[in-house]
């Protein structure tokens, strides 16, 4: 400005100066956008004033993204490897069931080769279970399969849903634990098939012992132990076959009329037959249910049997056949010494007894609620016990509406 205050070159000399500093400018963009293209990895070149911070920023910058991105990378590695290391298979599915990602135990079971990526699984696993289990989307429990590769292996999958509608297909070969089920099953059909003939001998020659004259009071109070202890071991016998029964065999549909059925268990049940006056039998119902008549009547016997071994005999035991909002119900409510909270859940597992202090004897196998709990299992239906200590129990039988005609 002085130089061209002096001069009286004011105006072209200010723009020889801006056309300079124009070229510079253009010069350094021109070399930032070389440097950019090239990676901006390498250090970047000499610039002064704000082209060096510009570049010293942006250098930092992909400097830190390059470290994150080197620790992304080992943890997607570690997350391969480990999911590789897994003894179960995993398959990651995306939003229509189709592969993304498998691990190597995947194409040893369940035969996914890489070449299937992108494949949709109903197309690679045909099992009509499979697919009504993938569909259904409910997949609170895990389902039994045989392996597509192998069909002696047998395969527990589960899927577990994860993220925005992605899915996690886990298979666990439990082929081991199948087969020492079954050991297990046919152990305990086989000891308790064997027992009941010495038992029924044993019975036949105690009833006889009993009836002959001229016994001593000790001898009499000896046989008549005997006998109980034996009809308590029958018994237990009895529900062991049961049991085995339920967990073995194929289910039978017929249609069963609940109503006349409880009718018959409360009025003529020979079982209550002291106890007939505390029965109090209400049918809002006369609705039907599809299943097995034989089973639904142990059952039925058993909450009945308890509901009247564990409450006082003055007290009434109602019986309720009723259909609610959703289920059709089977109530057995007592007014009687009812079940500890921590006991509720347990009390339904093979021989669990509730450690309650009584005043009268009362005998059990421990295997009444479980018989109950499979029966209803198997008729789709589920049972709920609400019960307060000292005051009474309701055991609802609840069945869904696909059960109901
Ligand atoms: P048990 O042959 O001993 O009756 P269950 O499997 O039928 O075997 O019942 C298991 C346990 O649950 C019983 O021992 C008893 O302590 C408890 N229980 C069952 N029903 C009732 C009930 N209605 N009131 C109180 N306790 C009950």
């Amino acid at each position: 400005m002085l130089i061209g205050a002096v001069t009286g070159l004011f105006f072209p000399l200010m723009f020889l100066l801006a056309s300079a500093l124009l070229i510079y400018q253009v010069i350094q963009i021109n070399r930032f956008d070389n440097w950019i293209r090239s990676g901006g990895k390498s250090k970047y070149p000499d610039a002064k004033g704000i082209w060096e911070d510009i570049y010293y920023q942006h250098y930092r910058l992909k400097k830190a993204e390059k470290k994150r991105k080197k620790k992304l990378g080992k943890m997607i590695d570690q997350f391969r490897k480990s999911t590789e290391a897994l003894p179960d298979a995993a398959v990651v599915l995306g939003v229509n069931d189709e592969i993304e990602w498998a691990n190597k135990i995947a194409n040893d079971v369940l035969g996914l080769k890489p070449a299937d990526k992108g494949q949709r699984i109903i197309n690679l696993i045909r099992f009509p279970d499979f697919i009504r289990y993938l569909n259904d989307g409910d997949f609170k429990e895990a389902i039994n399969l045989p392996s597509p590769v192998n069909k002696n292996i047998i395969l527990a999958v589960r899927i577990v849903p994860y993220g925005a509608g992605l899915r996690l297909l886990l298979a666990q070969d439990v082929t081991q634990l199948k087969k020492m089920e079954l050991m297990r099953k046919d152990f305990v059909a086989n000891v308790s098939h064997e027992l009941r003939t010495p038992l029924t001998v044993l019975k036949g020659y105690l009833e006889t012992l009993q009836d002959m004259d001229g016994m001593s009071s000790l001898l009499t109070n000896a046989f008549q132990q005997m006998q109980m202890q034996t009809e308590r071991m029958q018994h237990l016998v009895d529900d062991l076959l049961l049991l085995t029964h339920l967990e073995t065999k194929p289910k039978k549909a017929e249609v069963v009329d609940v109503a006349a059925l409880l009718r018959q268990i409360c009025q003529q049940g020979s079982a209550f037959k002291t106890s007939n006056r505390r029965i109090e039998l209400t049918l809002d119902t006369d609705a039907l249910l599809q299943g097995n008549e034989h089973e639904l009547r142990s059952a039925f016997t058993n909450l009945i049997e308890n509901a009247l071994k564990y409450s006082p005999d003055d007290s009434v035991v109602k019986v309720r056949w009723y259909k609610a909002k959703n289920d059709t119900i089977l109530l057995v409510e007592d007014q009687g010494e009812g079940i500890a909270a921590i006991n509720i859940p347990r009390v339904t597992e093979r021989f669990y007894r509730c450690d309650v202090k009584r005043d009268k004897n009362v005998s059990g196998t421990g295997l009444g609620l479980a018989i109950v709990k499979h029966v209803l299992m198997r008729h789709d239906a589920h049972l709920q016990i609400d019960s307060i200590l000292h005051k009474g129990s309701r055991f609802s039988c609840c069945f869904s509406a696909g059960r109901v005609c």
